[in-house]
């Protein structure tokens, strides 16, 4: 007899009960220099890695044009080139790497479960978290126009190309004041962009910051533009002089540096992993491991204090160990 479809039914199957499930012994989420050199480490070790690669393949590097600071490249190399380098080494060992996002996890038992897409199902015996974080920055079309021509998220990484330049740091925390800090050892002029007419960083920093002779601090000011031909000459600024008595001013600088902080990617793990207040993923010190036997975490999204990719690729290489020792162990 003919059955009509029931929608609501199909509709249940397809959460409750994935047609697609896989086990694997090593699941890497996230393609950064983390999850690639866990990734390498992992393959070498026979753990046959599944490596899925999120939105961004490839990670953070992929947005930037020049990497001066990585080690093995003396002459500089792009970021993307340097993240194709990094995916072929990790293949050529066998890993596979996927298209997908991890969506959903549970890692309430031994196997632990991690959704692709919110559909395939993956049950791994060890997870490598290595999803990194997001840069935050103020949200203006400037900031787009200019990424690559003088906006940065990232002092270490870009301050050396604006050596006796003058720069802008926006911000009043303690990833501002550090940016102005590092920046004021090799620029000319630092201003320091802050909303409030106070620092909320920490005492030490906040005096450090202010005792600083070539950084200024712009109090309550706020960031309206930024203007040049093809490149950071300068900002537009709004500078709040109280009772909605605000003044348009201009600074000329040559790069505009965003310190107002990272978020890290986590959100879908934090149920069963601990995290700090700001959702960096909290590992045991000198490990990679996780609260969560077989969940490792490695590069930024667990790192609040270097975010770099020779310390996510160091730590990606720590996280492909912990997880073959765990194996081993388990195994024995
Ligand atoms: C513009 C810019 C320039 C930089 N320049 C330098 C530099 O010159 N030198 C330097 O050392 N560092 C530099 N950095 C910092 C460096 O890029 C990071 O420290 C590094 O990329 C961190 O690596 P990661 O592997 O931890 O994470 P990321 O590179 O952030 O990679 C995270 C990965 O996780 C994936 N992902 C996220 N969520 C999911 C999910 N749910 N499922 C599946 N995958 C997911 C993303 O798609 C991405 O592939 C720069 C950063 C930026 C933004």
């Amino acid at each position: 007899m003919f059955k009509p479809l029931d929608i609501n039914e199909n509709e249940e199957k397809k959460t409750v009960k994935p047609t697609d499930i896989e086990q694997v012994k090593c699941l890497i989420i996230g393609s950064g220099p983390a999850g690639y050199t866990a990734a390498i480490y992992a393959a070498r070790a026979n753990l046959c890695p599944v490596m899925y690669e999120g939105l961004q393949p490839g990670g953070q590097l992929t947005t930037t044009t020049e990497v001066e600071n990585y080690p093995g490249y003396p002459e500089g190399v792009t970021g993307p080139v340097m993240m194709e380098d990094l995916k072929k080494q990790a293949t050529r060992f066998g890993t596979d790497v996927r298209w997908g996002m991890a969506t959903k996890v549970d890692f309430s038992g031994e196997i632990h479960k991690v959704w692709i897409d919110d559909s395939k199902l993956i049950e791994a015996e060890t997870v490598i978290i290595a999803t990194g974080a997001t840069a935050k920055y103020l949200g203006l079309e400037d900031e787009k126009k200019y990424a690559g021509g003088g906006v940065s998220a990232c002092a270490t990484c870009d301050g050396f190309f604006y050596r006796g330049k003058d720069v802008a740091v926006v911000g009043g925390g303690d990833t501002a004041t550090e940016e102005a800090m590092y920046l004021a050892g090799l620029c000319n002029k630092v201003y320091l962009i802050v909303r409030r007419d106070e620092l909320r960083a920490s005492k030490v920093m906040a005096e450090r910051t202010m005792n600083t002779k070539n950084i200024e601090i712009l109090w309550k000011h706020q960031t309206k533009g930024l203007f040049g031909d093809g490149v950071v000459e300068g900002a537009t600024l709004v500078k709040n002089k109280g009772e909605e008595n605000e003044e348009e001013v201009t600074i000329k600088i040559d790069g505009f540096f965003l310190g107002i902080g990272h978020k890290p990617n986590s959100e879908i793990f934090a149920e069963y992993i601990d995290t700090n207040e700001i959702g960096y993923i909290k590992t045991i010190p000198g490990t990679s491991k996780t609260k969560v036997p077989g969940v490792f975490a490695c590069g930024d999204v667990q790192d609040d204090q270097y975010r770099q990719a020779v310390t996510a690729a160091g730590s990606g290489c720590m996280a492909a160990i912990d997880a073959e020792r765990y194996l081993s162990e388990k195994h024995a």
